[in-house]
């Protein structure tokens, strides 16, 4: 697997936290670890931060001024898109995708707050079930019309050269796993737009590094979701030129998702207070502590054996927490 022979910016020093959680641990059973993801580089961390290496060196590339993209009303993508934006003095235009009818506000506090502070050009709100790809082309159409050129990078940034990223990161886990003695049994992630989930599994098929790879959905039913992982790591591994992962190693567990994306559960409540009390951890509402409640209730259920060394990927989205305080807050669950 040969990374560097693609064009990257780098928005990180160095390479991110590989922790125990002793605490956690204790309490569960199996001898859990976390790499620290949310603490990745541009405003709050996250995953999209590594996907973006590599996506804004192809636009800087092809002389792009402008980045556009599409997200949820609270999209930690669409922050991160706009912080590279802004590092790299170009200008970004935001579409914004209403999952939940009704969620889009100007005046909501998390990320769309960050959106403001950081110079966002526009953001223009669609509806549910719209034709996101044509929103984003009349947007880079708009901005081709001021005579500007715009890079349109696709939403959750989960294309081919975007989950390069998450290759590297599994790249990176196993250089940390034999510099640390840490001999890792299973990774657990959470499974949104797929990139991170397929870039993973790229990765640490390339590198045969024989550690299962778990994904917990925050949005789509199981056998959606396999097929969109396995479709994205199969068109990921041809841009690397690595071997296709098997369809048998793609596992995307729905029973966490809940009512709907983005939507509280009390098991989400649960994983988010626990991380936080427990080891200082702040996880986010919508990825992570959905994530996390799946691997408790796996831990719960016995899948995850005492004493199996369970590496958990913290692919951010704190920044958002602000946003839904009520859900989180009161015991009785709220509408968000
Ligand atoms: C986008 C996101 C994910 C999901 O990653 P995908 O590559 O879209 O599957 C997980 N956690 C956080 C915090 C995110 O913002």
């Amino acid at each position: 697997m040969n990374l560097a022979r693609f064009p990257r910016r780098r928005y990180t020093a160095g390479f991110t936290p590989l922790e125990p959680l002793p605490r956690l641990s204790a309490l569960l059973g199996p001898e859990l670890w976390i790499k620290r993801d949310d603490l990745l580089g541009l405003a709050g961390g996250g995953n999209k931060t590594r996907k973006l290496e590599f996506l804004v060196a192809e636009a800087l590339r092809e002389g792009a001024d402008t980045l556009v993209t599409v997200g949820a009303p609270q999209s930690n993508h669409c922050r991160l898109t706009l912080a590279a934006a802004a590092r790299e003095g170009l200008h970004c235009r935001l579409i914004i995708e209403e999952r939940v009818p009704g969620t889009y506000s100007p005046d909501a506090l998390g990320n769309n707050l960050l959106f403001d502070l950081m110079g966002v050009e526009s953001i223009t709100p669609v509806a549910l079930g719209s034709d996101l790809g044509a929103a984003m082309a009349a947007e880079a159409a708009a901005v081709a019309a001021l005579g500007r050129r715009a890079y349109v990078i696709p939403g959750g940034g989960s294309n081919p050269l975007g989950a390069l990223g998450y290759a590297s990161c599994a790249q990176e886990i196993m250089a940390q796993s034999f510099d640390q003695g840490v001999a890792i049994d299973r990774i657990i992630v959470a499974s949104g737009s797929a990139g991170t989930h397929a870039g993973l599994l790229v990765g640490l098929t390339a590198l045969n590094a024989g550690i299962p790879l778990t994904g917990i959905n925050v949005r789509r039913p199981q056998a959606e979701q396999e097929a969109n992982v396995h479709a994205l790591a199969v068109t990921t591994a041809a841009l690397l030129g690595t071997p296709v992962p098997d369809r048998s190693a793609v596992s995307a567990l729905d029973r966490w998702v809940g009512p709907g994306y983005s939507l509280p559960t009390p098991s989400m409540v649960e994983a988010v207070r626990l991380l936080a009390s427990v080891e200082g951890i702040m996880l986010d509402p919508v990825y992570t502590g959905k994530a996390m409640a799946g691997l408790i209730g796996l831990a719960r259920e016995g899948v995850l054996r005492r004493g199996e060394r369970v590496l958990f990927i913290h692919t951010g989205g704190s920044p958002s927490l602000h946003a839904y305080a009520p859900a989180l807050r009161d015991p009785v669950l709220q509408p968000q």
